[in-house]
């Protein structure tokens, strides 16, 4: 029994390890694959201007279309991609295929649009980045891009990633501070970076119907936020009382399900030619301040 209590306590290594490591493995070569043979694409949210409802932007969400399983989230395939470089190809291709979707809208008369696209952390260290965002930017503004980069960016490797922030902005491109409030050190970082625009996480909003104190974040975030010169977006808006409390406290813009889900970039032009998600912030503001 001693033996049997040994070898099973021994357990560095065990059956569960090896499955893991093996479905790991699995992943990577079939995230390659995926990469190799176009298998993501995009969905796009819209982001509404608060001062004349306008929509002005959409943010670039990946998904993979896998052949069998259908789509799947950025969540489970992320963090393996940031294990190793295939998040640098990744995050490439996001660029240049958001901008090209945004090219195609303009051309056929669908209306301008910029482009928000996240990076993450690991994405910084792609030696390639500066001059793919230039190279994709050869005949539309800079400031037709924005990065959404998180408070997580600059715990490793923060001067690398000022330096590429830097480099975008001397492109014209914006950086936009996603998920505020929610990292670490969010105050100082504003000092020290080429920050734009802050992006309030969607955690603060969902509770501004019942608690009092998240009225006092949001509102304070606003005010510190333009004292900054900076622009604010509020996302995650459910609800039209979210949406009217932002706009009664000029926050500049939203983006949330109330307005539209994110939109299948093969759905997107018709969506845009139908002409009612363009109309859906105009139908839930007060239109006394518009
Ligand atoms: P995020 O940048 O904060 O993106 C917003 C997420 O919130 C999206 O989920 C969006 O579908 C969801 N969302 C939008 N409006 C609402 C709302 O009103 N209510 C609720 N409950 N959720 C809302 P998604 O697409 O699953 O993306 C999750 C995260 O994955 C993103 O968070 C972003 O950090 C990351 N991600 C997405 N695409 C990319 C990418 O191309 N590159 C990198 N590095 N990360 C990406
Ligand atoms: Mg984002
Ligand atoms: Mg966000
Ligand atoms: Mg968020």
């Amino acid at each position: 029994a001693a033996k049997e209590e040994g070898k099973n306590s021994f357990h560095f290594f065990n059956d569960q390890m090896l499955i893991d490591i093996s479905k790991a493995l699995e992943l990577e070569s079939a995230l390659q694959t995926a990469l190799d043979n176009e298998e993501f694409c995009l969905f796009l949210q819209p982001k509404y201007r608060l001062d004349s409802g306008d929509l002005d932007s959409f943010e670039a969400l990946v998904r993979w279309r896998h052949p069998e399983k259908g789509l799947i989230m950025p969540n489970h395939f992320i963090p393996q991609m940031e294990q190793g470089e295939m998040i640098f190809q990744l995050g490439r291709w996001v660029i240049s295929h958001g901008l090209n979707i945004i090219r195609g809208l303009e051309r056929a008369g669908l209306g301008s649009y910029k482009l928000a696209v996240n990076l993450s952390a690991r994405q910084f260290c792609d030696d390639k980045l500066v001059d793919h965002l230039q190279a994709c930017l050869q005949d539309m503004p800079g400031d037709r891009l924005e990065l959404e980069i998180t408070e997580n960016v600059l715990i490793h490797n923060s001067e690398l990633a000022a330096s590429v922030m830097k480099q975008a902005n001397n492109l014209g491109v914006t950086v936009a501070l996603d998920d505020f409030g929610t990292g670490y050190s969010s105050l100082s970082y504003l000092r020290q970076l080429p920050v734009d625009v802050i992006k309030l996480d969607r955690s603060f909003i969902a509770p501004t119907n019942e608690s009092e104190e998240s009225r006092h974040i949001v509102t304070s975030v606003i005010d510190l936020a333009h004292k900054l010169n900076k622009y604010v977006v509020a996302e995650g808006i459910e609800t039209k009382e979210h949406l009217l409390f932002l706009q009664e406290h000029q926050c500049d813009s939203a983006q949330g399900f109330l307005l539209s889900r994110p939109i299948d970039e093969d759905e997107l032009p018709d969506v845009l030619a139908k002409g009612d998600v363009q109309q859906m912030a105009k139908s839930h503001l007060n239109a006394d301040v518009l």
